[in-house]
């Protein structure tokens, strides 16, 4: 355990004169407002939140910290779920709202330059002014394209076009002694030399500190379409995605949502959806570049339903319907923070394994008494459990709900899944990760860490404890 040093007067004077006094805090209110991100995890203050503007002053803050022992926590929107940008050693905020331009849109190799502050919808709204689309499109849009890049950020295109580390072409970096790497580039292939890019991807910002990236784009398909269709059980919802895919249409999107789900997001919207009288539902989004491709789609995505258990298929065609229905989709997380007290657990199993984890979630419920509600993208496994505080004491409430995630994180590895399908080990999950990959892997972390960062300065105590 490093004994890290503090950020005393004369620190904060030095880290003036890299940032200027303007972008730098130790107010009361910014140390709290800097604690914490959207995970249940108690706040952990920094002692200073510094906004630098470019990769020369994140060198010289991150060689400032590194010589003098301090901890440095890469922060971007702090929407995380796994208390990933938790200062919880204190020291150093490194927040990148100021650094939050696009740089380029280059039509010529379809790629972007983006700095790291960057939110993704913005990115969304840019790109596709121009006819193009970054697929990725983790659910949280306020979320940033470093954060995204720092856990992998997976999203509802998942299925069709992979995560964030399938778009990322190029990173500029700064190691945690201050020292600036460019990693990859606009070059489409590379085979050249381990690929360090990956290591750093999905990193929760342990290994360096990411100021700049270069994303692939593609075309953005012309049209899309949604279907919303209501099945009586889960089992039957999850059977038909294999059979969609083996007629050969590839929905950009399959997403699950239970009765409850559907249900809680009326109640929040404050207006009804298309039906919410059956146990189980499906979101089947198709996209294509003519009205006759996307009117095929939807006739074998809807016939393969209404075979398989389908009890009726709505097609939302316009704009309008179909961000209604996404809204539903993609609320849910709010809708369920507003009504209770929650947690959660994104567990990525096999897709085929969605109803045995489904089932076995709703026994673990009925045990330790709370409710959970298991909201899935479908199309990949990716499983969201949101755990619920019901009528029970709080104390109560939280040794349930530490009994309960290590059930619904065991339960998802016994089917063959993971800890975390896309929001990250953080510091929420560490306990888990050895179940998953075995001692032989975190030792080889570990070594990774200790060359990236001897001095254990960047982001310590995420991931797992050096
Ligand atoms: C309602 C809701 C829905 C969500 N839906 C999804 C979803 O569908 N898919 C999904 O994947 N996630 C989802 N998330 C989780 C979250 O939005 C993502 O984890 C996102 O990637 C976090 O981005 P951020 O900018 O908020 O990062 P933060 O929370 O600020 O940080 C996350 C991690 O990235 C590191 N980091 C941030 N910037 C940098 C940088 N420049 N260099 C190095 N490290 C850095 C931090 O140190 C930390 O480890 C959701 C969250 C909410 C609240």
């Amino acid at each position: 355990m490093v004994n890290y040093g503090r950020v005393t007067f004369s620190l904060k004077k030095r880290l003036e004169d890299i940032v200027s006094e303007k972008y730098i805090s130790d107010a009361p209110e910014d140390l709290e407002k800097y604690s914490k991100d959207e995970s249940l995890t108690p706040p952990h203050p920094p002692e200073i939140v510094v906004k630098p503007v470019s990769v020369e002053e994140v060198s010289a803050i991150m060689k400032l910290a590194y010589e003098n022992f301090i901890p440095v926590t890469p922060q971007g929107s702090r929407t995380g779920l796994s208390g990933a940008a938790h200062p919880i050693h204190g020291g150093i905020v490194l927040s990148f709202e100021r650094m939050n331009k696009i740089i380029e849109i280059d039509e010529e190799n379809m790629m972007t330059v983006v700095e790291p502050g960057v939110l993704i919808m913005d990115l969304h709204a840019e790109t596709e002014k121009k006819g193009l689309l970054y697929p990725p499109d983790p659910g949280q849009e306020s979320g940033t394209i470093g954060g995204n890049i720092s856990t992998n950020a997976g999203g509802v295109r998942g299925m069709k076009y992979g995560v964030t580390r399938d778009f990322v072409q190029g990173l500029e970096a700064v190691l945690p002694n201050g020292t600036i790497i460019d990693l990859g580039g606009k070059n489409v292939k590379n085979s050249t030399g381990y690929e360090l890019i990956d290591l750093i991807i999905g990193s929760e910002g342990t290994l360096a500190v990411v100021t700049k990236a270069i994303l692939r784009l593609i075309p953005k398909p012309r049209h899309t379409a949604l279907l919303y269709v209501p099945f009586n059980s889960t089992r039957d919802a999850v059977k038909v995605v294999p059979e969609i895919i083996k007629r050969k249409v590839i929905p950009f999107a399959i997403e699950y949502m239970p009765q409850h789900a559907v249900l809680t997001a009326e109640k929040y919207l404050e207006r009804r959806l298309p039906d919410n009288e059956h146990s189980a539902y499906l979101l089947i989004g198709v996209e294509g570049n003519s009205e006759s491709e996307i009117d095929n789609s939807l006739e074998v995505a809807g016939e393969a339903c209404l075979e398989m258990g389908g009890l009726d298929a709505f097609v939302a065609e316009t704009q309008t319907q179909q961000q209604q229905l996404w809204e539903a989709r993609k609320c849910l997380f709010d809708a369920y923070k507003s009504f209770y007290e929650i947690d959660e657990v994104d567990a990525c199993v096999p897709r085929n394994k969605i109803p045995d984890y489904v089932e076995e979630a709703e026994k673990i419920a009925e045990n330790n008494r709370l409710l959970i509600v298991n909201i899935g993208h479908a199309g990949d496994g990716n499983v969201h459990s949101i755990i619920a505080k019901g009528e029970t004491e709080r104390e109560e409430w939280l040794k349930v709900l530490e009994k309960t995630v290590n059930e619904l994180i065991s339960v998802s590895l016994s089917l063959g899944g993971t800890v975390s399908g896309e929001h990250g080990v953080g510091y929420t999950k560490k306990n888990y990760l050895e179940l998953k990959v075995g001692k032989t892997q975190v030792e080889l972390m570990k070594m990774i860490k200790r060359v990236f960062d001897p001095n254990n300065i960047l982001n310590p105590g995420k991931v797992f404890d050096l």
